[in-house]
């Protein structure tokens, strides 16, 4: 700390002029990531290790895990052994013990008969004596000291084998003062005050060199809750930006309309389903563009409420675009459509893929001219030559493929579209807030009334024959059954030798999935269930011979459909009550849960039969969530618990942030702090113009994290 010069440190100064690093060292940190000031100080410890009891020297035993204080009486450097080796002798006021440290020649100048010790670590008998070998220590002043450590621990970094934590706290603490400086406050005293929050420059002080547990818990929150606000702050500046820049329709809601609108359904809609139409009115009577994400479990009723958006947008003679993942699905919501339009006078078309020269342009000619209210189509509706009149409603229905970016691509020239996005995926919360985090958030809980929950069992291969005999009987009854095969094969997730994923071959996983449905197909029919009619249905047929036989199934001429997952998306057969799941150890635990969405949509009670074997826990344990319960959320939340948020969104793709220390599935609390926070602040200074130094920081410190797509400055 004598240096004068690192008292001037600046936040991006490079590391490797601090005290302790020099080049060769700057390139390992730098290989973990961390190579200016910022970084350094930035890099958490992943947790504290404490010490292990103190005991007197007389009073150790064996293999015991302990910490000693004594005075070295006596030190001896063996160059000559093998390997070369420190013998100390440590005293206390009970008795002397040995001490070796193996290869220990860099301690040999460091240690001084006198000097206080502590040391920690096994004891270990050796030849009738007790020993310590290569312990850790801590040099003491005082044994005062020791308290101190005793109470808070030591931090654990996060290591690799070229650097250890232990040498990482070295770099940290001899420059941790000076660090520490460079920081600059994001928020102002009563704001700080408020939230009970320690000011940045004590949080970075206090969570590499705590002085009590309070003050690690403190620390963490006050820097998680930094890294939080910054992330929200990013998306609520956006939406504002929108909301400012981009005006979209009102469509406001009245009496008349929505009893118009209510007369075309048969049932009475559910209270998720008001509530969730309540806030969608609210939204579309703006004249700031709508962006909402509908979520609510397979058959939970979103398709009606985007009708009823649909309707009021087409009430107030806006065009509407109704978006599906595949032409199944797409046809399926045509379908469902028709099912509650079909006398009323609103005009709708299935935009399919697949036409081309005049025949396209004579389709499109009338959603140009405005002639058509409502489209229903898959992506294709997002191609240049579709042109609308007066887009007034954009649905998307992503299942639970995301494609939010594509959401971008429709907005343009004349006024925005609001925006619904359907999904079944739940989404906790609290990652809503952060993937979707540019979209409100509206959910369906409720199922509609007379729903029964799926029963669902996990069956052992033994038991396979007598499970085939129940699926008989059910048959037998006029029901019908889904048999689904997963990628099957050997197709375990490869790693490279840097332990990177190997994406598998799409085609490949293909090929294996038919073959086995193929195989399968036969057997069921041939050996199986002779008496029914048993149905084949993969991605691989062309499109005419799978709506021929979804036609078949729809029809009850077919009892039996074996499929790939093709079916996981857009087929709504009420009268299909059974679903047998081959190798549902391979399906991820929300597509099994998606799958058996497919069943259970009718008032009969429904069944989930999943077969196989898993390989470890997690496999098993995912069969024992689905067993246990039909909540989607609770399912999704496991789901993320398992595999966690990147894998199961993509990081990159959906922007969810790389967080340092904040958790977004245990810091709920603080996240929703933050987000409060974050939307106050960009209503209130939405280009962060307000002329304080706190303020000044926040801007800085965002626009360094987000980047020119903030577009903070350019905005008068
Ligand atoms: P989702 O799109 O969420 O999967 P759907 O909108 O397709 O669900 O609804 C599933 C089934 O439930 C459909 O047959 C639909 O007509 C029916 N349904 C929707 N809402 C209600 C309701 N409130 N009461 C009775 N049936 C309903
Ligand atoms: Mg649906």
């Amino acid at each position: 700390m004598s240096d004068s010069q690192t008292y001037n440190l600046k936040p991006d100064d490079k590391i490797q002029f601090l005290k302790g690093v020099g080049p060769r060292r700057a390139q390992v940190f730098a290989r973990m990531g961390i190579h200016t000031v910022t970084d350094l100080i930035e890099h958490y410890p992943r947790n504290y290790d404490f010490l292990p009891p103190l005991t007197l020297i007389e009073e150790l035993n064996p293999d015991h895990n302990v910490t000693v204080v004594g005075q070295v009486a006596a030190i001896d450097f063996k160059r000559r052994s093998r390997p070369p080796k420190l013998d100390i002798k440590l005293r206390d006021s009970t008795g002397t013990c040995p001490v070796v440290f193996f290869n220990g020649q860099y301690l040999k100048d460091k240690f001084l008969p006198g000097d206080m010790l502590a040391i920690w670590g096994k004891v270990s008998k050796y030849r009738d004596n007790l020993q310590f070998t290569n312990p850790r220590f801590i040099q003491l002043e005082s044994a005062e000291e020791l308290l101190q450590h005793e109470k808070v621990g030591r931090p654990v970094y996060p290591a690799t084998t070229d650097l250890s934590s232990l040498e990482i706290t070295r770099v940290i603490s001899n420059s941790l003062e000076a660090m520490v400086q460079t920081v600059a406050e994001r928020y102002d005293e009563p704001y700080r005050k408020k939230r009970k929050l320690p000011t940045r420059r004590q949080s970075f002080q206090w969570i590499h060199q705590p002085p009590d547990e309070e003050a690690i818990l403190q620390a963490r929150r006050s820097l998680a809750y930094d890294e939080l606000l910054l992330m929200e702050l990013g998306i609520a500046l956006k939406r504002e930006k929108i909301k400012r820049t981009q005006p979209a329709w009102p469509f406001p809601i009245d009496d008349n309309i929505d009893s118009r609108i209510r007369k075309l359904f048969p049932f009475i809609l559910t209270e998720d389903q008001d509530t969730v139409i309540d806030e969608i009115c609210e939204d579309m009577g703006q004249s700031e563009p709508m962006n909402r994400l509908l979520q609510g479990d397979v058959g939970a009723g979103k398709t009606v409420v985007a009708l009823y958006a649909a309707l009021l947008a087409v009430s107030h003679h806006a065009q509407v675009a109704i978006m599906a993942p595949t032409e199944i699905l797409a046809e399926q919501h045509s379908l469902s459509i028709e099912k509650f339009l079909g006398e009323s006078k609103v005009k709708r078309m299935l935009l399919t893929g697949g036409l081309t020269g005049k025949q396209r342009a004579a389709q499109l000619a009338p959603i140009a001219a405005g002639e058509i209210d409502i489209v229903v189509g898959t992506q294709a509706l997002l191609q240049k030559d579709v042109k609308f009149q007066k887009l007034g409603l954009v649905v998307i229905d992503e299942q639970h493929k995301f494609g939010v970016q594509q959401r971008q691509d429709i907005r343009g020239k004349n006024l925005a579209p609001h925006y619904l996005v359907m999904t079944a995926t739940p989404i906790p919360r609290t990652l809503g807030m952060t993937v979707f985090g540019d979209l409100d958030i509206s959910i369906i809980k409720q199922l509609p009334p007379g729903r029964r929950e799926v029963v669902t069992s996990w069956i052992n291969d033994g038991a396979r024959a007598k499970a085939y005999e129940s699926i008989r009987k059910q048959i037998q009854l006029g029901r019908q059954a889904y048999f689904v095969y997963p990628r099957v094969e050997d197709t375990a997730p490869d790693y490279d030798e840097d332990g990177n994923l190997i994406p598998i071959d799409p085609e490949q996983i293909a090929m294996f999935q038919l073959k086995a449905a193929v195989a399968e197909h036969e057997i069921l029919q041939n050996e199986v269930f002779p008496e029914f009619k048993v149905g084949l249905l993969h991605g691989r047929m062309e499109r005419e011979q799978k709506q021929q036989i979804m036609e078949q199934f729809r029809a009850g001429e077919i009892q039996i459909l074996v499929a790939t997952v093709v079916i996981e998306v857009g087929v709504d057969v009420p009268n299909a009550t059974i679903m047998v799941v081959e190798h549902a150890d391979r399906f991820g635990l929300s597509q099994l849960h998606q799958l058996r969405g497919r069943i259970g949509r009718g008032s009969l009670q429904s069944y989930c039969l999943l077969f196989g074997q898993p390989r470890n826990e997690v496999a098993q344990k995912r069969l024992e969530i689905l067993t246990r319960t039909n909540d989607g959320f609770l399912i999704a939340e496991e789901d993320l618990r398992i595999r966690g948020p990147g894998e199961i969104f993509g990081t990159a793709q959906h922007g969810l942030p790389n967080l340092k220390i904040a958790d977004i599935l245990r810091d709920t609390d603080l996240l929703r702090m933050a987000r409060r926070d974050a939307f106050e602040i960009a209503a209130q200074d939405p280009q962060l113009r307000q002329d304080t130094p706190s303020r000044r920081e926040l801007r800085r410190a965002l626009i360094q994290q987000f980047g020119p797509t903030l577009k903070l400055g350019d905005v008068g």
